[in-house]
């Protein structure tokens, strides 16, 4: 006799059976994810939830408690934002910010990333994390940029892979497997003046060129879940979008995953985009457009019964959907072991992987100028003064979706600070015998000022309070001038806070707060050496004073251990290695200033300002020099199905190594729609020693050098295309050579 609870059975037949036996209620109960603290019983008992989210492990043992008291004992799926490291867990690892970690161009480190990220997160009792994230971010304002992997769809892809590849394991039934989440399904960054979850002006074609292709991939690879973003394209909340989620992802892809909505995104479209009447309305609509598990909208538990009673959905359209959520759940063994966290021993397992990120830490920071000071000279004593408002602020460090920084009430403290290495701390404990360190943060940020539209949003989530910049505080910008006076050197750790980050915090400018522009003019004026450390979640537009520092670094988010990455990397203790991922803006209103940007326009530049952006994608500098010499097409005829070969030299002339990323764009010389003039197709990462020169191979595949055509297909368009090789996007940097594409057929 079939029975769903024998692991013997083959998985569909288990789905069918216990489908069978759920009621309508149960079914609703399957297909929602609840927020746990917000009454974990109640959701058990009375609603049937699928899937709870947001609980410590202590509510996550009473959950599964509860679990065992109903009818059908199904095992309810945790899922949780482990974003970078177990974020909202006491003592996990916290790693650099996505966007810090792309800096690295590694995707073996994100791949591992992924894998001690799944290991604590398993450990705690999570099966699903809501990671990576594959939105593009193209305007900086947007305050999500920092959760991105960047501007570029290759590096997008490549990364995103890895990180899935590391959270799902070896497969799902592995113990420390979780499901990873390909977010935020599709177009959510592309919003209107950076404004979060605005409409998104993007067409079809413009959604295959550029936002699609990631997500592609990963759909592909067996990514086991998706989930939707917040916007509406040409007037269609992405919950209901048929186009994207049935023609394209179910139907092109033959996507057979979870898809989940992001928050309330049901909700949102009554009360928010006010497109639908009621939830009834609401809750049919999201059945009806194939969404699977519905994220927080309590009103979907009346809403979807009602709409079924009514007849506006089917009951079979709502078993498709509960059949998905099973299916995972049978996979991941959870019948059998709901993968319960040991709070005696898990504490052995959190936290436990600083050493990876170090190494990750030290790999995400981006040199972007160096007129000689760095690294500092080990060989006399010297005094360092380190100011500026992040050189020791331990939970900004962390960035968004880590500990305090505010999606979780029960983290407000924030992680154990000593588990965090700031700049301070990390320059305290490296610098030689003899040297002093000096510190005096010499301005404020922000300070918060009462939203006057009130303490709660219209769904009852708590309105954050309003960042105000903060005034120049005379005495306190005096005590790090004269810090800097009585020293050699100058560290200065400038950026933005977690005020400025995240959801619903995109910023009208990308300007540095409060008293930081005062105090970097005033630094500079002291005439002693300045090394500024941009700490800044995303692309931020430097003064004049900083533009011209002796040094500039940018860290991102670098994490737990980025102050002493950081102190390495200043004492030249390791190589600087991190390339950018996303380009910097000289001035807001260059918006936007991603390199692959599509052909033709009058001139290059603005009346008033280049277009030229102030750091482009794939820079970053190393302490020696690198050359690019002799880029050779081994066959430049290539047919659509064969490979470009080639190979470049490269030659180290300074005397330091260097870990070089090699960039390999490739032009496509006449295109029957406009496209990008250059896009990046692959790249490398290769040693270099002092006074030593290392020839690369390169291979692209022919069938890559695409385009999408006006009739929205992606296609190789035979003829001249050119292959540019060097350390950065910008053309100036680039070795060119052409090769022709021919048709197959006709060669
Ligand atoms: C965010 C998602 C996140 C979800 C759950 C949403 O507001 O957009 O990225 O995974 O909340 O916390």
């Amino acid at each position: 006799m079939t029975h769903y609870t024998d692991p013997t059975l083959p998985v569909p037949d288990r789905v069918a059976d216990l489908l069978a036996r759920m009621t309508l209620e149960e079914k609703v109960g399957q297909m929602m994810q609840l927020s746990a603290p917000d009454g974990i019983e109640e959701q058990v008992l009375e609603k049937h939830v699928g899937s709870i989210l947001h609980a410590s492990p202590e509510l996550i043992l009473q959950a599964h408690d509860l679990t065992d008291r109903t009818r059908l004992r199904i095992p309810l799926l945790v899922g949780e934002d482990a974003i970078h490291g177990h974020s909202f867990c006491d003592g996990a690892t916290i790693f650099p910010t996505q966007l810090g970690m792309a800096a690295s161009w590694s995707a073996d480190l994100v791949e591992r990333m992924a894998r001690a990220t799944a290991v604590e997160a398993a450990a705690t009792g999570l099966h699903w994390t809501f990671s990576p994230v594959l939105c593009i971010a193209r305007d900086l304002r947007w305050g999500r940029v920092g959760e991105t992997f960047g501007e570029d769809p290759h590096l997008i892809g490549e990364l995103a892979s890895a990180a899935v590849r590391g959270y799902q394991g070896t497969g799902l039934a592995d113990p420390t497997a979780v499901l990873a989440t390909a977010k935020h399904f599709a177009g959510y960054s592309e919003t209107q003046g950076g404004r979060d979850a605005s409409e998104a002006d993007i067409s079809r074609r413009k959604l295959r060129s550029w936002f699609l292709p990631p997500f592609e991939r990963v759909a592909r690879e067996g990514c086991a879940t998706f989930m939707l973003g917040y916007q509406t394209i040409d007037g269609v909340p992405i919950t209901v979008d048929d186009w994207i989620l049935t023609d394209v992802l179910r139907g092109e892809w033959g996507y057979t995953g979870m898809l989940v909505t992001d928050w309330d995104n049901v909700g949102r479209m009554v009360w928010e985009q006010r497109v639908q009447p009621d939830h009834v309305h609401a809750s049919a609509a999201a059945v009806r457009a194939g969404n699977d598990m519905i994220m927080t909208t309590a009103g979907f538990f009346e809403g979807a019964q009602e709409a079924v009673a009514r007849g506006m959905v089917a009951e079979a359209d709502l078993d498709v959907a509960v059949s998905r959520i099973l299916a995972l759940k049978f996979e991941l063994g959870l019948f059998e072991d709901p993968r319960r966290p040991d709070l005696a021993t898990m504490g052995a397992v959190v936290g436990s992987h600083q050493d990876l990120n170090l190494e990750i830490a030290r790999r995400s920071l981006v040199l972007l100028r160096n007129e000689g000071v760095l690294p500092l000279p080990a060989d006399r004593p010297r005094r360092v003064a380190v100011v500026g408002p992040l050189a020791d602020d331990p939970q900004t460090q962390l960035g968004d979706w880590a500990g305090s920084s505010g999606q979780v009430g029960a983290m407000a403290h924030g992680q154990p600070r000593a588990m965090i290495t700031t700049v301070l701390d990390g320059l305290r404990a490296a610098v030689p015998e003899g040297w002093t360190v000096t510190y005096a943060p010499g301005a404020s940020i922000l300070t918060h000022v009462e939203d006057p539209e009130g303490p709660f949003f219209p769904d009852g989530q708590p309105r954050p309070p309003i960042a105000a910049p903060a005034p120049v505080d005379e005495a306190e910008l005096a005590e790090a001038v004269a810090a800097a006076r009585a020293a050699d050197v100058v560290v200065a750790v400038v950026g933005d806070r977690i005020e400025l980050v995240g959801e619903g915090r995109s910023t009208a400018t990308l300007d540095l707060l409060g008293g930081q522009v005062a105090l970097l003019d005033a630094l500079a004026a002291t005439g002693t050496p300045v090394v500024v450390v941009l700490q800044a979640s995303k692309p931020q537009m430097l003064p004049p004073s900083a533009m011209s520092a002796d040094a500039i670094v940018w860290a991102a988010n670098p994490g737990m251990t980025g102050g002493r990455a950081l102190a390495e990397l200043l004492l030249g203790q390791i190589e600087p290695s991190g390339r950018l991922p996303i380009s910097f803006a000289r001035h807001v209103g260059q918006q936007p200033t991603y390199y692959n940007q599509v052909r033709g326009q009058h001139g290059t530049r603005y009346a008033d300002l280049t277009q030229d952006p102030a750091f482009a994608f794939g820079e970053g500098l190393s302490y020696t020099t690198i050359g690019y010499e002799d880029l050779v097409i081994e066959d430049p005829d290539v047919t659509v199905d064969g490979t470009v070969r080639a190979h470049v030299t490269l030659i180290n002339t300074g005397d330091r190594p260097a870990l070089e990323t090699v960039q390999v764009y490739v032009r496509d010389l006449v295109t029957s729609a406009s496209w990008a003039d250059r896009e990046l197709k692959t790249f490398t990462q290769v040693e270099v020693l002092p006074g030593r020169s290392v020839r690369v191979d390169l291979a692209v595949p022919a069938g890559a050098c695409t385009l999408v055509d006006a009739a929205g297909r992606r296609v190789v368009e035979p003829g001249g295309f050119e292959l540019l090789v060097g350390p950065s996007s910008r053309p100036r940097d680039l070795l060119v050579a052409g090769f022709r594409i021919t048709d197959g057929a006709a060669s």
